[in-house]
Order: structure tokens, then C-alpha cells, then sequence
């Protein structure tokens, strides 16, 4: 759930490059012969993910006869992932794009593969596409598949097109019970725009994102448990609670719609959390 900026490659020279590291000269010249319609391709994808339409994306039609499904998916599974393959120098630039490493997808994770927006089974001529390839954890990209979207409210959020931060979409609610737990939604409070509500909600749902904030919200409260209560202890309600408030405000500074935001904001504003929980030993 988090943007990031479009990678600064040109799709002929990747495609290029890899198509002419095959030994098969026939193979070579068909694949040569197949660049435009791959860039034609490209550039339908990039104006269909712009307005957010990409499920208006034509399955591929344009390079058969030509190439086959398989030598355009070859192009990624043999000369873009292998550690020694002529365009792992992409894929390693791709893999580093987010700064600290963290899957744009579910923002929590570690990134350490590639996700195809769109499944290069369905899409084979997006293979190799830069805006098509997204730095994922295995995780995202095992839940995501071959998904293929049929509508826009079905589209997942793609990180080079999507940015959801004018609004808070997150919320995390307190479950009062013991042990303490957390319930994370998707909540549309102070925008009214309902299709990227929609969207927010279903990338929310594909890939899982409020059991592993549930979890991550367990872990972050059973680490700061014991200071908080000491904090409790010693200097009273107050502090703990103003403590909370800047916690909150510095993971919102960076997002308004992390995991760490929407659970600082949703320990604030638990009146349970202050008058039962940290008064418990
Ligand atoms: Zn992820």
C-alpha cells in the first residue's frame, strides 16, 4: 500500500537485450521481429493504468504466429530472473527500488521477488515490461497469482500508479478481550470517492493485509507492553496517552495508511486501552 516512482528503464531495451541472448537465431529474429507490437503493448498498458482500466487490457493476440506465449514468458523466466542471466542487472534494479526494502504491496514484508501487475500467463507480452513489474514479497506475490482482473473495482493497488495517501484508509480497532488483539478494515470516513474505496478494499482482501497487520499489531503491543506500564506507573495516564500521540504522529508523518499508523491511532482512541489494559498487571 505504498507508491513508488515508475522505474527508470525503456521497455526496448530490455526487451532487446534479452531477445538477443538466445542462441536460436530463428528464435532471435521473431522475437525481433515481435519489438513493436511489444511497445505498442507496453503503451496501451501504461494509458489503461493511468485511468485505473487496465482489466481493458486485450489479452494477448498481437505477436501470435510469430513468437508463442512461451518465448515471450521465456524472456523473463531465462533472461531477466537468473542470477547470471544478461537482464538480472533490471531485476536486481527493480528488487531495489523501495528504499528500506519493504514490499509496496503490503508495506510490511521483505521485498525479494517481482509480482506482475498483470500475469505474464495471461499477458505474455508484458513479461518484460518495466511498469508491469513490481517488487513484491513471495507472499503478495502468491496471493496475487494470475489474478485477472474483470472489472476496475477488482484492480489491486499498483504502486507506480496508485497513491492513496490524501486520505486515511486504515483503521485498526482494539479488541477488548485478554490477551489483547487488533481488528484492521477499510474504512471510506473522509473521502467519497467509492472506486478507489472499493479497490483499497479489495487489494486489502487479495492479499490478506488484515491478518498480517493483526499479527504485527500482536507482536508491536507485546514488545511495548512492559514500558508502557512502567510509563503507567510512574508518571500516570497522561504520559502513556501523550506517548501514543507521538508515536502516531510520526508513523503519520510518513503514512497516513501504514499498519503503524492505523494501530497508534487505534490505541489512542481506546478509552479501554488507557482505563483497562495498561492499568493490568
Ligand atoms: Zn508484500
Amino acid at each position: 500500500m505504498k507508491s513508488l516512482k515508475k522505474p527508470n528503464l525503456k521497455v526496448d531495451d530490455i526487451y532487446c537485450l534479452c531477445s538477443k541472448d538466445f542462441r536460436d537465431k530463428d528464435l532471435v529474429k521473431r522475437l525481433l521481429e515481435s519489438e513493436e507490437n511489444v511497445i505498442k503493448a507496453s503503451e496501451n498498458f501504461d494509458k489503461l493504468a493511468i485511468v485505473h482500466e487496465t482489466y481493458k487490457m486485450q489479452e494477448d493476440v498481437t505477436c501470435r504466429g510469430v513468437v508463442s506465449d512461451k518465448e515471450l514468458i521465456n524472456l523473463y523466466i531465462q533472461k531477466l530472473v537468473p542470477k547470471k542471466s544478461v537482464g538480472r542487472e533490471y531485476y536486481d534494479y527493480i528488487l531495489a527500488m523501495p528504499y528500506n526494502n519493504i514490499c509496496p504491496l503490503c508495506g510490511a514484508r521483505i521485498v525479494s521477488t517481482i509480482d506482475h501487475y498483470l500475469p505474464k500467463t495471461h499477458y505474455p507480452s508484458l513479461s518484460v515490461i518495466p511498469n508491469n513489474l513490481i517488487p513484491s514479497c513471495r507472499d503478495c506475490n502468491h496471493e496475487k497469482h494470475d489474478i485477472k482482473f474483470k472489472s476496475k473495482e477488482d484492480e489491486t493497488l499498483h504502486p507506480y500508479f496508485d497513491n492513496i495517501e490524501n486520505h486515511r484508509w486504515v483503521f485498526c480497532d482494539v479488541i477488548e478481550d485478554d490477551p489483547i488483539s487488533f481488528k484492521y478494515s477499510i474504512k471510506m470516513i473522509d473521502s467519497k470517492d467509492e472506486m478507489i474505496y472499493k479497490r483499497i478494499r479489495n487489494h486489502f482482501k487479495v492479499l490478506n493485509l488484515d491478518v498480517l497487520y493483526a499479527i504485527k499489531a500482536c507482536d508491536i503491543i507485546s514488545g511495548i507492553e512492559v514500558m508502557l506500564k512502567k510509563l503507567y506507573k510512574k508518571t500516570g495516564v497522561d504520559a502513556v496517552r501523550e506517548q501514543i500521540k507521538e508515536d502516531m504522529e510520526s508513523y503519520e508523518v510518513k503514512s497516513l495508511n501504514s499498519w503503524q499508523s492505523a494501530f497508534y491511532r487505534g490505541v489512542y482512541s481506546s478509552e479501554w486501552f488507557f482505563d483497562v489494559w495498561l492499568k493490568q498487571n
